[in-house]
């Protein structure tokens, strides 16, 4: 039985028909400065394009050519540092979760290594202190990638200013969306300056612009629950009857990465929409501390969480499968059912065959395991009681041997 409403796999914050109108007053790099609680933010074109920002102006200081990343993460990390002139080295998470592995990363941390990119996946918030620490050792930087957890907090502050940089994405699926879009954060005025005089550096672009601006038009016509289905549940379930998982989340992107300026249309809709995101996420932690209770109930299930380190967004739930079997029988369950399960990322970085040449073919058993046994859950609005208690029901169905 599939019903009418197609559930996203992630919260997005719902878009209103007022957000479009011109003349927002505060701009959005402003607005987002004022709430992460830091003296300026830079507005770009994607998460991936913050980070090419950040690895340029980071570039421009030293002869170290290497940037250490989690080697599960979205593949759009090691193609931005390749963009660079940069090499991937990557680093194992620990065991069972999502943080680097302390010992791969006290040995992927070495004199070449210009910077450490640990990762607050999915709106969890990732131990920076000991990338920090490790980083700090070889003289290396920490640009933490934040891109799905803009508005997470730890000690008191934003994540993402305790490294040296932080970026947040805000693309579609990621909250608050421009379409495609980011933010670039530093907690240090001079680091602040060299970000902001890269970015300066890049053009305009007004094809990619009017591009954009098609595409958020579009996302506000089709972000609704009974419109959703044409947009993302008819293309997901014709990609997994082609057996293409790639093409299903999403991650079959191309090579090229495009680097511009935000208009200032697009940037309004980002102005108006900020402001209704801090109540939004704080009923996302209200649901989803719920529903994670549940769920962490199912026998053998964990549900990924931010280990005391402070209060994380909850886009969607993490949850660990006992088995890699029990995995693949849930999403053959509810992967296509329309109530916003899928996988995250499909495979560790070396298990793409596009990233091949840029990821070294590198042993990393541990995201490997993760890849293989972490499904995600909405936390959508949309997600209601009865649908979430038939993923509840067909997991507890997938768990059985
Ligand atoms: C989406 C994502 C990015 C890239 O952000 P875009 O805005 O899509 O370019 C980087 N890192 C992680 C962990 C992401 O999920």
């Amino acid at each position: 039985m599939r019903r009418r409403a197609e559930v996203p796999p992630t919260a997005g914050l719902p878009p209103r028909l007022r957000d479009l109108l011109p003349g927002a007053g505060a701009p959005l790099d402003a607005r987002a400065a004022a709430w992460l609680g830091v003296d300026a933010a830079l507005v770009a074109c994607s998460g991936t394009a913050a980070l090419v920002i950040a690895l340029r102006a980071l570039r421009r200081t030293s002869a170290r050519r290497t940037v250490v990343v989690p080697a599960y993460t979205c593949p759009l990390v090691p193609l931005a540092v390749a963009h660079c002139g940069l090499e991937v080295r990557l680093c194992d998470l620990a065991p069972g979760g999502f943080d680097l592995d302390p010992a791969a990363l006290a040995d992927a941390c070495r004199t070449d290594t210009l910077a450490v990119v640990p990762t607050h996946l999915g709106g969890r918030v990732a131990d920076v202190d000991a990338a920090l620490a490790a980083a700090r050792r070889v003289g290396a930087f920490v640009v933490e990638d934040a891109a799905q957890a803009l508005g997470a907090r730890a000690g008191g502050a934003s994540v993402g200013l305790r490294g040296d940089a932080g970026f947040f994405s805000l693309a579609v699926g990621k909250g608050l969306t421009l379409y495609e879009g980011g933010l670039l954060v530093a907690r240090d005025a001079a680091m602040r300056r060299a970000l902001a005089g890269e970015a300066a550096r890049l053009p305009r672009r007004f094809g990619w612009e009017l591009r954009r601006s098609l595409e958020l038009l579009g996302y506000h016509a089709l972000y609704r629950p009974r419109v959703l289905r044409y947009a993302y549940g008819m293309p997901l379930r014709r990609a997994l009857r082609r057996g293409d998982a790639i093409a299903a989340v999403g991650d079959a992107l191309g090579p090229h990465i495009p680097l511009h300026r935000v208009g200032a249309w697009r940037q309004g809709v980002g102005a108006r929409a900020i402001a209704r995101l801090p109540a939004f996420l704080d009923a996302a932690a209200e649901r989803a501390a719920a529903r994670r209770a549940r769920l962490a109930a199912l026998p053998g299930v964990r549900v990924l969480d931010d280990a005391g380190r402070g209060a994380g967004t909850w886009p969607f739930l993490m949850l660990l499968m006992p088995d890699a079997r029990a995995r693949d029988a849930a999403l053959a369950r509810l992967w296509g059912a329309g109530l916003g399960v899928s996988q995250l990322f499909i495979h560790a970085l070396p298990d793409y065959p596009r990233l091949a040449g840029i990821v070294p073919a590198q042993a990393v058993p541990n995201a490997r395991d993760l890849a293989a046994r972490m499904l995600t859950v909405s936390n959508s609005p949309w997600l209601d009681e009865p649908g979430f208690a038939r993923i509840c029901a067909e997991l507890e169905a997938a768990l059985r041997p």
